[in-house]
């Protein structure tokens, strides 16, 4: 039997994998092919496979532990690595959308070959069942991560169902004499670059976001107080404060004990506090607690 980290491993590789293999077939048939569709696709997917490789590359940075000239960890690591990506997103997304644009506004337009086709419907098949598979065991071990990454590939399949949509009606186009049809070709290639500029812009925000150390809403801090109540001992909580560092959460939290314990008592009900906070909250890296006398 795997271990729920092995099959979360296996799975983000095979995704690098399958988009890696997905960018050289659709670039190849989408210059062979002459459609501007596919090969904004392809880019689509080049950038997918960048991306998910920053991740893995920084979720391993961010794992080093602290040290001087790091106290809190390396845990940003992993957002530097995002805001980099969404970077190139953006800049991915202006050229191909200026060279989709300018296709668009050429005389001649274009004559589309049925291996643009097959590739996009080949890419279509491949995302869906990515889709699926990992929709699937991310229910099963219960991983936000790949739930997140199932729906990044059905947005990928919609990508391509534009492309599609793009390629067939040119197809006809050049088929039944209607010269207007083969704009579509360039207009969903044109879609396709403004959605992976989308794309690049909305993980650039979270990642700048994350970056300047949110402090998150009472929502969110709501279950940290209820652990720390539960705690022997904790005759109040006069403050919980909990802010994210990279993608780990570090909480502030003042309690209120008996005023008429010992030093070596109050402590110790500090010390539990952080222990259940770190233990029944995975996100939660590091506690802060504060003791004072409850009158
Ligand atoms: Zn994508």
């Amino acid at each position: 039997m795997k271990s729920r980290q092995q099959k979360a491993q296996f799975a983000s590789v095979l995704g690098i994998f399958a988009n890696l293999i997905l960018a050289v077939i659709k670039g190849i048939a989408g210059v062979v092919g002459n459609s501007k569709a596919l090969v904004a696709d392809a880019f689509h997917s080049a950038s997918d496979v960048v991306s998910s490789i920053a991740v893995l590359v920084g979720i391993r940075a961010a794992q080093k532990p602290p040290d001087p000239e790091h106290p809190y960890g390396h845990g940003k690591a992993e957002n530097i690595a995002t805001l980099i990506v969404s970077i190139l997103l953006v800049v991915v997304g202006v050229e191909i959308l200026l060279d989709a644009v300018s296709s668009l506004f050429s005389p001649e337009p274009s004559e589309t070959s049925a291996i643009a086709l097959y590739v996009i419907i080949f890419s279509i098949i491949v995302k869906e069942a990515l889709f699926q598979y990992k929709k699937r065991l991310g229910d099963k071990i219960n991983s936000p991560a790949i739930v997140a990454d199932a729906w990044h590939h059905r947005s990928d399949a919609i990508s391509s169902v534009i492309a599609l949509a793009g390629i067939g009606l040119t197809m006809l186009g050049s088929r039944y004499d209607l010269p207007f049809l083969q704009y579509f070709d360039p207009l969903a290639g044109a879609i396709i670059a403004v959605l992976v500029m989308w794309m690049g812009f909305k993980i650039g925000k979270d990642a700048v976001s994350v970056t300047l150390e949110t402090v998150l809403d009472d929502g969110r801090t709501e279950k940290f107080g209820l652990t720390t109540e539960k705690v022997e001992g904790v005759k109040r909580i006069d403050l919980l404060n909990a802010r994210t560092h990279g993608s780990y959460v570090i909480i502030d939290v003042k309690i209120s004990v008996d005023p008429h314990i010992t030093v070596d008592e109050g402590h110790s009900i500090a010390a539990r506090v952080k222990e259940k906070l770190i233990e029944e909250h995975t996100e939660v890296h590091d506690v802060y607690v504060h003791v004072n006398p409850y009158h």
